[in-house]
């Protein structure tokens, strides 16, 4: 089922290997001319011309954009107790894990009166995107909420497309989810129309107010990903997360059951979505196929899994072994990156570029959608080369604050009238000259 690409009698160089390598062709250039209209139609009419692409896009007209609270708290008491428990538990996960990773200020002494203190401020107000196309994503709403409560962000909206099947508003488990995690803002809004009113802000139908947010995170389609890109400098964004990806390094240890099953459990996202294999073995690679076959047509998305599975995007590539495995996978970037070979632990570690690694046979990228504590939001189309995924960084802002006494300074003023004049900037000498003069 799987496109065979055969890298066993030479790996090319990781730059070749970026083109020998499936992936998604993602333009979101491409439909930036679609989008222009959408984020100017915002800008100039507000919610009013929110209303109009809903309707367009989203085949519903809601009576109102935000979504009153005592909606937010019916959603949550009639939510199915077993889902209830579960996000009740992926939170709690989340919590622990981002509330450790915050970072904290750090003072350094550069010379006696002399300090250099980076200290970390939160981004004061972030809309937080949940997507709502094909699928609905609670899970979602947590990955971005946890992160920015751990920052210390005091202002949080949430964004997700309405539901005609539910009168125009999100998803309820999309609401619950937010009325469990304290989140009192939440907007029916979805794709370039949602990233346009935080940014620019409006006035819903009954005079509710949406302040401007400095910050958009989330993943979303390529008409939310293309009006980031339009809107960013105006507002702050995480990444341009586009259709999801699993690569997975096996080799002949790995159980072929396991392994197709999780390149399903991707294929599941999306039709763009990617699945690949990258292994040494032969018969491995075969067993997988095997399974794919059998599994792809029982599935529920059954046709959406096999678009992806059959998509040039996805595919299996051979190696002549598990090293030449991971130059692979470097070049590939995966967002999530499984490694099922024998050694997983010794293997994942030796990797460079990956959005999220997990680790051996008992931690499918499944445990990691939801419960096991790490975040979802991660860099796809190759971007975890130089990026990360959303995590309590991304909510905050480094400052340097900078204390220098007189003696310090004196100290360096020679250094720093050299430089000025070097660059041809002799007020700058000046600047600190002057306090010496007398
Ligand atoms: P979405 O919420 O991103 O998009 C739905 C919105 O797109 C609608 O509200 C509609 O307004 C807009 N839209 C639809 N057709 C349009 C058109 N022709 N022109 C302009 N706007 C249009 O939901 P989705 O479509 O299901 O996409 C979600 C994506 O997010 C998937 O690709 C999924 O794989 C990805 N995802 C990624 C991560 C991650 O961490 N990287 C996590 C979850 C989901």
């Amino acid at each position: 089922m799987l496109t065979r690409t055969d890298l066993r009698s030479a790996v090319p160089s990781p730059v070749e290997l970026r083109h020998a390598l499936p992936r998604a062709e993602v333009d979101v250039d491409a439909v930036i001319h679609q989008v222009r209209p959408i984020v100017d139609g915002v800008r100039e009419r507000g919610v009013e011309a929110v209303l109009e692409f809903t309707e367009r896009f989203d085949r519903v007209r809601p009576e109102s954009v935000r979504v009153p609270a005592a909606e937010l708290t019916r959603a949550l008491d009639e939510l199915d107790p077993a889902v209830r428990a579960a996000l009740e538990e992926s939170i709690a996960r989340a919590r622990v894990v981002h509330a450790e990773q915050r970072r904290t200020d750090v003072t350094t002494q550069v010379v006696p009166g002399g300090t250099v203190t980076e200290r970390w401020v939160p981004v004061a107000r972030v809309g937080l995107y949940a997507p709502g196309g094909l699928a609905v994503y609670p899970s979602s709403v947590v990955m971005n909420v946890v992160p920015a409560q751990a920052a210390g962000v005091e202002s949080l909206v949430v964004c997700s497309p309405p539901q005609a099947e539910f009168g125009g508003r999100p998803h309820p488990t999309i609401l619950a989810a937010a009325e469990l995690l304290g989140v009192e803002e939440v907007w029916a809004v979805g794709g370039a129309q949602a990233v346009a009113l935080l940014a620019y802000g409006g006035v819903d139908t009954d005079g509710a107010e949406l302040a401007p947010v400095d910050m958009v995170t989330g993943p979303g389609n390529i008409y939310l990903t293309a009006a980031k890109r339009l809107l960013r400098g105006l507002i702050g964004i995480d990444s341009e997360a586009g259709p999801t990806e699993i690569a997975i390094l096996a080799d002949a240890t790995a159980d072929p059951a396991h392994v197709a099953a999780d390149l399903i459990s991707q294929a599941e996202h999306d039709p763009l979505a990617a699945s690949v294999l990258v292994t040494d073995s032969v018969e491995l690679a075969d067993a997988v196929d095997a399974e794919l076959e059998i599994r792809a047509k029982a599935t529920k998305h059954s046709d959406r899994v096999t678009t992806a599975l059959r998509g040039k995007q996805s595919g299996c590539v051979l190696v002549s072994s598990v090293d030449d495995g991971l130059r692979v996978v470097d070049a590939y970037a995966a967002e999530h990156l499984e490694i099922q070979t024998a050694d997983a632990r010794a293997v994942a570690a030796r990797v460079r570029s990956a959005g999220a690694i997990f680790v051996g046979a008992y931690a499918p990228v499944s445990l990691g959608d939801y419960c096991a504590g790490s975040n979802h939001v991660l860099p796809t189309g190759g971007c975890a080369r130089h990026s990360s995924g959303l995590s309590v960084q991304t909510f905050l802002r480094g400052i340097h604050v900078i204390d220098y006494s007189e003696d310090a300074l004196r100290e360096v003023a020679g250094h720093v009238v050299a430089l000025a004049n070097a660059e041809d900037l002799p007020a700058h000498g000046e600047a600190v000259t002057a306090r010496f003069e007398s």
